[in-house]
Formats: C-alpha cells, structure tokens, sequence
C-alpha cells in the first residue's frame, strides 16, 4: 500500500475546499467550512496499485502564503496550489506560495524542486470576471516547471479528477526513486 500525502495551497476564497470535495466526493456543495485545518484520508486506486492518500486542506486566513506554509511544506509528497481566476491577490498569492515551495524543497545536489507541484486556476466558470489570463497561468507554471489547469470546481468533476490522478501519478514516480 502506497501512503501518499498531499496538500492543497492558496489564498482564502480560491476554492481549495471546492476542489479537493469535488475530487473526492464528485459533488460541489457550496459552502465549506473554512475554520479549521482539515485532513482527508481516501483509499483509491490508480493503474492497479492501491494507495492511501491523505490531502491536507488548511483553514484560510486572510491572503497571502503566510500560516498556511508552516506545516504542509516539509510532511507533502505534493502540492495543488489553487488561485482563483477572477481574484488576481489569489495569483499574486500563488506565486509567492510556488517561490516558498521552491525554496523549502530544493534539492541542492539537482537544483531542482524535489516535490511534484500543480497550479491550478480555480473558477474558470467565471469569465466573465476574469483577472488573470490563461496564458500567465501557463507562463508562472512553466517558470516553476509545474502541470497548470483551469478548472471550474463548481461545474466539471472530470478536469479535477484527472489533475489529482496526474499528480498521485507523479508522485508514486517520485517516491519510488527517493
Ligand atoms: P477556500 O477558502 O480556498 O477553501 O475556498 P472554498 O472552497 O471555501 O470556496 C470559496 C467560495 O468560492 C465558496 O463560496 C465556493 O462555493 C466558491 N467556489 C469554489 N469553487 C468555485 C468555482 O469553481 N466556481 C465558482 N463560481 N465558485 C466557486
Ligand atoms: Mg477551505
């Protein structure tokens, strides 16, 4: 049994929980609770292979990367930063939490992050009210050697569902060669 741990980032209002209850659950409820630091557990498989996956959700306070990089950052195997489209504090917040992801996990012999990473723009259902392009989406991913989506939690389970799998994918990789 693989024991795969994941955590969820961003600036309060992204959708995290959104996100992470679609996954999990294939439904969009609305509302969630947001004041408390939740941990999920799930037993899943992917390509045959049984795992145990834990997502950490943490509580949101406020903008910015500030208490929600404390504890995630050493426990994840990977990370699902989330911001949202039409809010563009949230990308501004997701760059930062990439850098601190960067420099908290770096391999000093590669160079490299050691620690799969995805950026997610959440709320792509809001267009109408967009602030952040598709295209600066995809251009912080590829500065920090991340997948990138847009998503819209509130209308598609199958984009979310094929993120997650993507990243436990990588992981699993990851992990085998630690
Ligand atoms: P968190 O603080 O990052 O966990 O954000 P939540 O998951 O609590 O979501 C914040 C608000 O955004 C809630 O009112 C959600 O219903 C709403 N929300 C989340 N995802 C979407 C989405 O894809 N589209 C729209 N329109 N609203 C969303
Ligand atoms: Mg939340």
């Amino acid at each position: 049994m693989n024991d795969i741990k994941l955590a969820l980032l961003g600036s309060q209002g992204a959708g995290k929980s959104a996100v992470l209850v679609r996954f999990l659950t294939r439904r969009f409820i609305g509302e969630y609770a947001s004041n408390a630091n939740s941990l999920y557990h799930k037993r899943m498989s992917i390509d045959g292979r049984q795992l145990n996956l834990e997502v950490f959700d943490p509580c949101s306070q406020g903008s910015g990367a500030r208490c929600i990089m404390e504890e995630p950052v050493d426990w994840a195997d990977g990370f699902v930063v989330v911001y949202n489209i039409s809010d563009r504090t949230s990308f501004i917040d997701a760059e930062d939490i990439l850098r601190q992801i960067r420099e908290a996990r770096v391999d000093n012999c590669k160079g490299e992050v050691d620690v799969p990473v995805c950026l997610l723009g959440n709320k792509r259902d809001l267009c109408h009210a967009r602030q952040v392009s598709e295209d600066e989406g995809r251009c912080l991913a590829r500065g920090s050697r991340c997948h990138f989506q847009e998503v819209s939690a509130a209308e598609s389970y199958q984009d979310i569902a094929g993120l997650f799998t993507q990243l436990i994918r990588q992981v699993m990789e990851h992990l085998k060669h630690r």
